[in-house]
């Protein structure tokens, strides 16, 4: 496993819409997508994210991780179990949005205050390409909507309504206790 390098905003990789994955060879030892997985894994791991996407380590293709284990500086915060989603798509949002903080690998520094959807369904393939279904509420979609943006070219910037609430880490610490942001 390798940690790739992230893509930071102005790289045009992060505005491409990814391409499908072809699933007919992807359970296959040792094919390349496989590969690419484990060092997706690696890197989110290594960066303290909760998700990555393939366009932020350069690779434009529609693969998300996404994983938060058990912090003991956040002990409340909810966990997400290890999930790799091949060629996601959100079939269903949910009416009721709610307001949160965001953060992204790609913009490692900044933290803006966004709407999305309370829940949503999300139909993908799993890493032996088998198909799933996830419905997740809360932080959990939160993260899926934050990741699958990626695939199509966007990022937590362009769902911001009020650039008002965009802050650099340091002073969204100083300025906004007490508020947590999912960094995806
Ligand atoms: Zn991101």
């Amino acid at each position: 496993m390798a940690v790739l390098q992230v893509a930071r905003l102005g790289n045009p990789i992060l505005r491409q819409v990814a391409k499908p994955i072809v699933l007919k060879t992807l359970g296959e030892p040792d094919n390349e997508i496989q590969h690419l997985i484990d060092d997706m894994i690696a890197t989110m791991r290594e960066q303290d994210g909760v998700g990555l996407a393939a366009p932020q380590v350069s690779i434009s293709l529609q693969l998300v991780v996404m994983e938060s284990a058990f912090n003991e500086r956040y002990p409340e915060a909810p966990t997400i179990p290890l999930t790799v989603l091949v060629n996601p798509v959100i079939t269903r949002y949910s009416k009721e949005q709610a307001l949160g903080w965001e953060g992204c690998l790609s913009l490692n520094d900044l933290r803006g205050l966004v709407s999305r959807s309370k829940e949503v369904t999300v139909e993908y393939f799993d890493r032996n390409g088998k198909e799933s279904t996830l419905e997740a509420e809360g932080f959990q979609a939160v993260v899926l909507q934050h990741e699958i943006d990626h695939l199509h070219g966007k990022v937590f910037l362009d769902r911001m309504t009020d650039l008002s609430q965009l802050a650099y880490l340091e002073e969204f610490e100083t300025y906004f206790v007490n508020q947590e942001a999912v960094e995806a």
